[in-house]
């Protein structure tokens, strides 16, 4: 990523208090918000087939780009008010990851870390 999320925290946060929207933003009422926005972001492959899907990649990017960065919102303005560092947060989660899907055993293959004890 070009931007640190910082620098992009700090604009939309702005952008929040320039609008007084703070006393809207529970996390539960966040916490849906981030899964309406996932979802428009997964409409964009709603009934399409992958012939279709590549089609609408093309043609619909700027759109599936705006989904996207509506879900990153979303990630950082919680992330601001739980007040948990993503960087950190993502660091420590890609360590558990590495760990559940050591390379000898995943590489490859799509299996749940649960199913690639018994490889
Ligand atoms: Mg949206």
């Amino acid at each position: 990523m070009k931007s640190n999320f910082e620098n992009l925290a700090k604009r939309i946060i702005k952008f929040r208090d320039d609008r007084n929207w703070k006393q809207f933003h529970n996390p539960k009422d966040m916490a849906i918000s981030l899964v309406l926005e996932s979802t428009e972001f997964l409409e964009h492959f709603q009934w399409k087939n992958n012939e279709e899907i590549e089609a609408h990649l093309k043609n619909k990017k700027k759109d599936i780009a705006d989904e996207l960065a509506d879900v990153l919102y979303w990630v950082l303005l919680i992330a601001n008010d739980l007040d948990i560092d993503l960087r950190q947060a993502l660091d420590s989660k890609m360590i558990k990851n590495e760990i559940k899907y050591p390379v000898h055993k995943a590489k490859g293959n799509h299996l749940k870390y649960t199913e690639l004890e018994n490889k």
